[in-house]
């Protein structure tokens, strides 16, 4: 990108007022995240639009010239948005593109390619499959789990991994882990810092005050679903597993799988099956997709269907929006438990 250059004159003329690097996010729980961080200093544009999918979004023009004249990018990465993709750094020019998927302490998950998932829940009932032939899938993902009473770590380690691959098959949605947001929030701080260092101080402050709100956040959250630990869910598009992991839900089905592609009927019906057999208490929707794949599964049912929303697009922007995300989701899903 050419900038026209300027008079030597201008350019030791750095004014006391300097504002903040222009800054720009992918999704909404990443804006929060940033505006955490930046504060009364600035606040970070949005890529996708809340209430639009990250898995289908492409970009308009007028967020290409956003991204044209952006000093800073914060963004998950391309498996999370495939219509941004690797256009994104292209696009950018001259920005610092951070992708928060690749910074160190980023705990990632495979993706789960069955929308019907082994769970330990299942495990600790002793519940037989055989009389399930059309869920053969389930036998193999039950092969780790002969000590049913693994807790939660434990289990977590058995997918977990540290970022040491090529993780193409890895579950995108890595904002739902508020342990890597945790993470994210001191690598905001810095990158804020570099490029506006008269405002360090302030970027670095912002971000121990967002890790306390959050903190809180997770706190209250795992008040609110500590009564739901024994409910079985089932949800409109495979994103929560982060979610289940760091507050011990069981979400033993997914409509639509990670990538958020099209089930098959042969799926829908072994859903249905698995939400009778279970006697799972919710079905999630979501805002951004189609809701009639819900009426698909739930139909001859007695599970009660809430919305979730693994974006937060009702929710206020904003420094607060990350904390009150995941207090949004534990709200919803106890409530549809305790309904
Ligand atoms: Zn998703």
């Amino acid at each position: 990108m050419l900038k026209p250059l300027l008079p030597a004159a201008l350019l030791l003329a750095t004014p006391l007022w300097a504002e903040a690097p222009r800054t720009v996010t992918d999704i909404g729980p990443v804006q929060g995240l940033v505006a955490s961080v930046m504060g009364d200093l600035g606040s970070p544009e949005l890529l996708v639009p809340q209430g639009a999918s990250p898995h289908s979004h492409a970009l308009t023009p007028s967020q290409a010239r956003a991204l044209q004249q952006a000093e800073l990018v914060f963004w998950i990465g391309p498996d999370l948005t495939p219509g941004i993709g690797r256009k994104i750094e292209a696009i950018a020019g001259e920005a610092t593109v951070l992708e928060l998927s690749e910074q160190p302490g980023v705990m990632h998950l495979a993706a789960r390619d069955n929308a019907i998932f082994g769970t330990r829940a299942e495990a600790d009932t002793g519940h037989e499959h055989d009389d399930h032939d059309h869920d053969e899938d389930t036998h193999d993902d039950h092969g780790h789990d002969d000590h049913a009473d693994d807790d939660h770590d434990d289990h977590a380690h058995d997918t977990a991994h540290a970022h040491d691959h090529d993780h193409g098959d890895d579950d995108p949605h890595l904002w739902l882990s508020p342990d890597n947001a945790a993470a994210w929030l001191p690598v905001i701080a810095d990158a804020l810092a570099e490029a506006d260092p008269e405002n360090a101080e302030t970027y670095r402050a912002n971000a121990a005050a967002a890790r306390t709100a959050l903190e809180e956040a997770v706190s209250e959250a795992r008040d609110m679903l500590g009564a739901v630990q024994e409910d079985r869910f089932v949800v409109f598009h495979d994103a929560y597993q982060y979610y289940e992991q760091a507050f011990g839900l069981h979400v033993i089905g997914a409509i639509k799988l990670a990538d958020a592609s099209d089930p098959s009927p042969a799926r829908l019906d072994a859903l249905r099956d698995v939400i009778s057999d279970s006697g799972a208490s919710c079905v999630f929707a979501e805002p951004q997709f189609d809701p009639r794949l819900i009426a698909a599964v739930t139909e001859g049912t007695e599970i009660g269907v809430a919305d979730l929303d693994p974006l937060g697009m009702a929710l206020e922007p904003g420094a607060g929006f990350y904390p009150a995300l995941i207090g949004d989701l534990a709200s919803r899903i106890a409530a549809c438990a305790e309904r």
